[in-house]
């Protein structure tokens, strides 16, 4: 048993969604299915401060923004959306189709195909993400989607922040809208009159994103849920205390929601980024975000040994989990559950979140149990087929008829018996 110690604990450790979040997102989402449109301009001048008169962002609009931005600013974002891009061609070279044949005249196979539509959220609430719309729309890209339509919420001024649409568009959109939460995600998942349905939603965003997402699937596919941001650092007693404080305060400012964890074996390490932390707050123009969300969500362990620490990481299934230990490679066999995995002082969170090419669309909630973040595979289906030759037919179709009789499925039963006939002219290939 792991034997762990809390210095500070979470004041609601609940990792669900609340009840009135999930009441006003069933509100929202049946009102843009029945409403369309109508209900879209309401809750956008309602959440987002707006009037538009548009939802769809015109080209005029993504070259103003082009415009606004000075050289260096764009090859800034044009480098991570290419090393997004290769990290994800890399991934989508070892994802395969096969045929063969299993036994003699049964040919078995698969082949792997895009989604044909998706709907990306762009989170643009607090931070206008600009990273973000790589992470979501160039996967699809690569995957080989066919029409990419992607929401982003309109800023003070009714229209997406400059860097963030600019990256919307280079990363690959083909639509883009000006519309966010989870109104957003009920407009692609349903329709309006001004945005296309689509058959798959994906991206990150606040609660009211991640529950819209929730209650759509079904209806169209999620990627996964991906809510507000987690870390947990897992530290020995050689870890840089102001490094560990810094990344900490990193994910606390992205919401109040957030959840900033720190898994120490050193006691004194513990005690010295709690200080450490509070410290550094105080220079942060996001303090009061980071601080709100570390007296709510932040948590502090001790554990006894290493082995007790990877037993934690493993139960809080978090979204980023960085290794400052001593030789933070000798314990990645020992962890199984998490979004991505930060190795060592010098790969902190915003490595992968804002530049390297992994993807920053991460499960939630402990969502990495069963579910791993954005990759090509989110944009893919692997489609199987089967073909049988008559001599194939002739040894499985009584095998195939018994399973029916078994089953009392008198129809599949005659619908194997039948390719025992004599009778059929084959229509396979030589
Ligand atoms: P957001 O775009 O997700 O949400 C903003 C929208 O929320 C607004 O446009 C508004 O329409 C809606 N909204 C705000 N208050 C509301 C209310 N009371 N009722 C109904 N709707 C309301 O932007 P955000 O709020 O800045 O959140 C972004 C989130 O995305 C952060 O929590 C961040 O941690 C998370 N994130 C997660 C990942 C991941 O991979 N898990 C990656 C990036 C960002």
């Amino acid at each position: 048993m792991s034997t762990i110690e809390y210095l500070k604990e979470a004041e609601d450790v609940s990792i669900g969604i609340e009840q009135d979040v999930t009441d006003a997102v069933h509100d929202i989402l049946s009102e843009v299915n029945e409403r369309g449109d109508d209900a879209l301009h309401e809750y956008t001048e309602r959440f987002d401060d707006v009037e538009l008169e548009e939802f769809r962002v015109s080209e005029t609009e993504i070259e103003n923004a082009t415009d606004e931005l000075t050289d260096s600013e764009k090859e800034t974002i044009d480098k991570t959306i290419e090393n997004v891009r290769a990290f994800h061609t890399e991934q989508r070279e070892h994802i395969s189709g096969f045929e063969k044949e299993f036994e003699e005249g049964v040919r078995l196979g698969q082949r792997v195909v895009p989604v044909e539509s998706v709907g990306t959220y762009v989170p643009g609430g607090r931070h206008p993400l600009v990273a973000a719309p790589a992470m979501s729309i160039v996967p699809a890209t690569v995957a080989g989607v066919d029409r990419i339509v992607t929401c982003a919420p309109p800023q003070a001024d009714g229209g997406i922040q400059p860097a963030q649409l600019y990256a919307m568009d280079r990363s690959g959109a083909d639509e883009i809208y000006s519309i966010g939460g989870a109104q957003a995600i009920a407009a692609m998942a349903y329709g309006t009159e001004s945005v296309p349905s689509v058959a798959k939603v994906t991206g990150p965003g606040n609660v009211f994103v991640t529950e819209a997402k929730r209650q759509v699937f079904g209806h169209v596919g999620i990627d996964f849920l991906a809510g507000p941001s987690e870390v947990l650092i897992l530290t020995d007693e050689t870890a840089d205390v102001d490094l560990v404080a810094t990344d900490l305060l990193a994910q606390a400012e992205h919401d109040p929601n957030s959840r900033p964890i720190l898994v120490s074996t050193d006691r004194d390490i513990a005690e010295a980024t709690i200080e450490t932390f509070d410290e550094q707050a105080t220079q942060l123009r996001t303090e009061d975000v980071a601080r709100e969300c570390w007296e709510n969500n932040g948590e502090v362990l001790v554990a006894e040994t290493m082995s007790d620490a990877v037993d934690v990481a493993n139960e809080y299934a978090i979204e980023h989990l960085q290794v400052m230990i001593d030789e933070p490679r000798s314990i990645v066999d020992d962890l199984h559950n998490y979004g991505s995995l930060f190795l060592g002082d010098y790969s902190p969170v915003v490595f992968g979140d804002k530049a390297v090419g992994t993807n920053h669309s991460l499960p939630t909630l402990e969502v990495a149990r069963y579910s791993s973040g954005i990759t090509v595979n989110t944009y893919l289906k692997v489609l199987t087929h089967q073909e049988a030759t008559e001599e194939g037919a002739a040894r499985i179709a009584p095998w195939a008829a018994k399973i029916c009789e078994l089953e009392g499925t008198h129809a599949h039963q005659l619908s194997a018996e039948a390719r025992l006939r004599d009778d059929i002219s084959p229509k396979y290939g030589p």
